[in-house]
């Protein structure tokens, strides 16, 4: 049944006080997801908030997998979600939890809940239950779903099977202090007497959850408000047992570029898509940080920067659209920004998610070399190994057909020139510079007209860093082969 909403401005002074106590107790958060699929875009946002929020507080992140629905949970999506954590960097602590492991628990509290009274077996069965649902529908009755068995003395008790039901209250209200939307309350009256544990004996997700988060002493539960309404379900719980109610900070989802609701037609949905599209992890949780939540006009920000600043206060309360501009835009500062060894070690593990063959050493070492001028202005991955092709390319060096064209004008005999006096220059970025255009002068050529010819001699392309930074980065003996492999191979052949 849906549990209809609506906001509530009363005890906001007493509401204040709970809250304030509760968070001056050691933060613990949780990310839950299901392993049904790919890891979600949304749970790794979700993951990234629970991780910013406890770790900025010295406090504990938790994972627990809620894997009860044996039908869907798969250990492939387990993998996922350990994979899409360890990528984005989000670490927690201890091991990840298995919700189903924990069955026993759960059941124990199901029994615990009937002994004191706060729930009850119900006996009816399918058949009776869509009668007694048709009947309310038809008197046109409002009410929670309540049992005739709930206040049957254990005499009456028929030897058939039965479901363990919460005894919800019959009046007042439940209700939910949210971080994000507010204070909100829900009459008890509209509250089912909602299964806990099922005729077969196995214990309902509601319970599971509610139990997990208790025994896992969570005090904040950040998640998508599409658990909103199972808030409302999960205190019942609490409260039936007088345990304390965690903060609650439920966030408005993501939506599409377009944007409308989120969907594998408007934006790629699963994490590892946007490892493979070469985003570095730390732009990653930059912009999904700021996809809902926001710390002045900052954009760029670290790690360090968002544990400090974050905070459940700034949270919007609208869905945030995606926006793979700005994602491009950050990723741009942050491989920037990002040290030359650190880098590199993340793009082996992007060339890797993409099964690039394996870099020898020669290219990596290069590609070490060239970080400095080339991680400048890209904005992806992708980019940054185009930008460093003539790192990665051995000789003969092959020309882009674009190129070629260019090649059949030039008067070769500047590379005559400059080829033999590459030997003896310091190689250094201002004596090449001059060396080169010396030598323009005397062969009276612009050296936008030259540079074209060492590009495609250097690296077979147009699209390429300067050629002094290419010549700084490969250096005397590979640029001079390069030189004389193009002079030989283009001398025959014009
Ligand atoms: N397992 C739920 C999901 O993947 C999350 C439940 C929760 O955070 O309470 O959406």
């Amino acid at each position: 049944m849906f549990i209809g909403l609506s906001k509530c401005k009363k005890n906001r002074y007493f509401l204040g006080i709970c809250r304030k106590a509760k968070t001056m107790s050691k933060v613990v958060t949780r990310i839950a997801p299901s392993p049904t699929g790919d890891m979600h875009i949304g749970t790794a946002r979700t993951a990234l908030f629970n991780w910013l929020y406890a770790r900025g507080r010295h406090g504990k992140f938790l994972l627990r997998i809620e894997d009860t629905d044996k039908g869907r949970s798969t250990q492939a999506a387990k993998d996922a979600i350990l994979t899409g954590m360890a990528w984005l960097g989000l670490d927690f602590d201890g091991d990840p939890i298995s919700q189903s492991e924990r069955a026993p628990r759960h059941i124990e509290i199901a029994y615990k809940l009937l002994e004191t009274g706060q729930a009850y077996k119900c006996f009816l069965s399918e058949y009776e239950i869509n009668e007694l649902r048709s009947l309310a529908i038809k008197n046109k009755s409002a009410a929670a779903f309540r049992s005739p068995w709930r206040e049957a003395p254990p005499s009456t008790f028929p030897n058939k099977p039965f479901v363990i039901r919460i005894k919800a209250p019959q009046s007042g209200a439940t209700i939910i202090n949210d971080e994000v939307q507010g204070n909100i309350s829900i009459q008890n009256n509209q509250l089912d007497d909602m299964v806990l544990l099922r005729s077969d004996g196995t214990p309902v997700y509601m319970l599971a959850v509610a139990v997990d988060d208790h025994d896992m002493g969570v005090t904040h539960i950040i998640r998508g408000d599409d658990h909103l309404n199972n808030a409302a379900r999960q205190n019942l719980i609490y409260s039936a047992l007088n345990w304390n109610i965690p903060v609650y900070a439920h966030i408005p989802l993501i939506h599409g570029e377009d944007g409308k609701k989120l969907s594998k037609r408007n934006l790629a949905t699963s994490v590892i898509e946007y490892k493979k599209m070469g985003y570095p992890a730390s732009a990653m949780r930059n912009y999904l940080a700021r996809l809902g939540w926001s710390h002045g006009d900052d954009e760029f920000f670290t790690d360090e920067q968002a544990k400090k600043w974050f905070d459940l206060q700034h949270i919007g309360k609208s869905p945030s659209r995606f926006d793979f501009k700005k994602l491009s835009n950050i990723s741009k500062l942050h491989i920037a920004n990002t040290d030359n060894a650190a880098l590199l070690h993340e793009l082996i593990e992007y060339l890797n998610v993409v099964d690039h063959p394996r870099l020898a050493q020669n290219h990596l070492n290069g590609l070490l070399r060239s970080l400095d001028f080339t991680k400048s202005s890209v904005k992806s991955f992708p980019e940054l190994i185009e930008k460093n092709s003539f790192i990665l390319k051995d000789r003969p060096i092959t020309i882009d057909p674009d190129v070629r064209e260019k090649i059949e004008e030039f008067p070769l005999k500047t590379l005559k020139i400059l080829t033999p006096q590459l030997q003896n220059v310091k190689w250094d970025r201002s004596e090449l510079e001059e060396l080169l255009n010396s030598v323009c002068e005397q062969v009276e050529l612009k050296f936008r007209t030259v540079a074209p010819i060492l590009r495609a001699a250097l690296a077979g392309s147009s699209k390429t860093p300067s050629v002094f930074d290419m010549m700084t980065v490969l250096g005397r003996e590979e640029t001079i082969e390069r030189l004389i492999e193009f002079e030989v191979k283009y001398n025959k052949e014009i």
